[in-house]
């Protein structure tokens, strides 16, 4: 990321160009980024913690701590920045009103360093959208919140954030159900598109677009129930109708890290030492032929070291 950021700085500096990076993982902020964009204006600057508490993260298998997101706020703000978007999820697996009551309490704790610096300057943004469990993913087991789940997350947000001078932004929960149908669906979803598109169902995406009773009338036109799609816990041993689709990473070993998330465990940093996932394999070809130095995976574990994240391994995020 830095060295993109720098390459892209030098050869395009003296063109007035400001650059802006997408939501970025805490754990890969560093100094040196955040002094590579220097230069540029310094618009808002997107962080992605995902979850607000610690044991979300931990859930998530994106453990940063709150200690960690503070003070990298605490930096960005000091660099000059006096905005900054969070972006978080509702909808986590086992997810209750505490930890999303903890989104509103972690951008407050937020502001309060951003005031340090810039008084009532400082903004912070808060994005939520719904989570889904997608397809090739360790939550292709999870079943999704329900509409009066999300609502109930998302009006608890609303109450919280009045006064609290954040900005709060959130997607649609219908929109989310509409995508969390088309992402786990199954070849019958076909009848359902099909049927919404001839009930004017276009744009669906767009902004007012949205036709849910064309959805409603496609699925039932096809005699589907939706929440089979979205709501079911679905058994470890079933055949999901994007198995056949190749995407590198193993079942297996998204079984095991969805296991390990259930357990409030959180797999090691594959930087550190190679789980075997998958990719290895597929991309032989294209490693061999690859003149890309990164293009590297570290040793594999043995398998009988596996499953034992917390105490056979180097930790995350080694103390400085
Ligand atoms: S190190 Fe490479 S092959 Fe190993 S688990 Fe990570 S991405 Fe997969």
């Amino acid at each position: 990321m830095q060295a993109l950021v720098e390459t892209v700085q030098e050869r395009f500096q003296d063109r007035g160009l400001s650059m802006s990076l997408p939501s970025l993982r805490i754990e890969t902020m560093s100094a040196n980024l955040m002094d590579a964009l220097g230069d540029t204006r310094r618009n808002g600057f997107t962080l992605a913690p995902e979850a607000a508490t610690e044991k979300m993260r931990t859930l998530i298998n994106k453990y940063v701590s709150d200690e960690q997101l503070l003070s990298t706020a605490r930096e960005i703000f000091q660099r000059g920045w006096n905005t900054i978007k969070l972006y978080f999820m509702i909808g986590h697996p086992s997810e209750t009103l505490v930890d999303v009551q903890a989104i509103i309490d972690l951008s407050k704790a937020v502001l309060r360093e951003g005031r340090r610096f810039h008084n009532n300057k400082a903004k912070v943004n808060v994005g939520v959208s719904t989570f889904i469990p997608k397809p090739h993913t360790p939550f292709q087991w999870s079943p999704m919140d329900r509409l009066d789940q999300i609502q109930a997350k998302l009006a608890l947000l609303r109450q919280e954030v009045r006064g609290s001078g954040l900005q709060l932004r959130w997607n649609d929960p219908h929109e989310s159900l509409l995508e969390g149908w088309l992402s786990r669906g199954d070849r019958r979803l076909s009848l359902v598109i099909e049927h919404a598109w001839r009930q004017g169902a276009k744009f669906d995406a767009w902004q007012g677009h949205y036709r849910q009773h064309a959805w409603l009338a496609g699925f039932a036109a096809a005699g589907l129930d939706p929440e089979f799609y979205t709501h079911r816990p679905r058994a470890l041993e079933e055949v999901f109708p994007w198995d056949h689709i190749d995407a590198a990473v193993k079942k297996k070993f998204l079984l095991e890290d969805w296991l390990w998330s259930q357990r409030g465990d959180t797999r090691e940093d594959c930087r550190n030492q190679c789980f075997a996932c998958g990719i290895l394999p597929k991309f032989a070809q294209t490693r061999a032929t690859t003149a890309e130095p990164d293009w590297e995976c570290p040793p594999v574990v043995p398998k009988h070291l596996r499953g034992k994240p917390a105490d056979h391994i180097l930790p995350l995020h080694p103390a400085p």
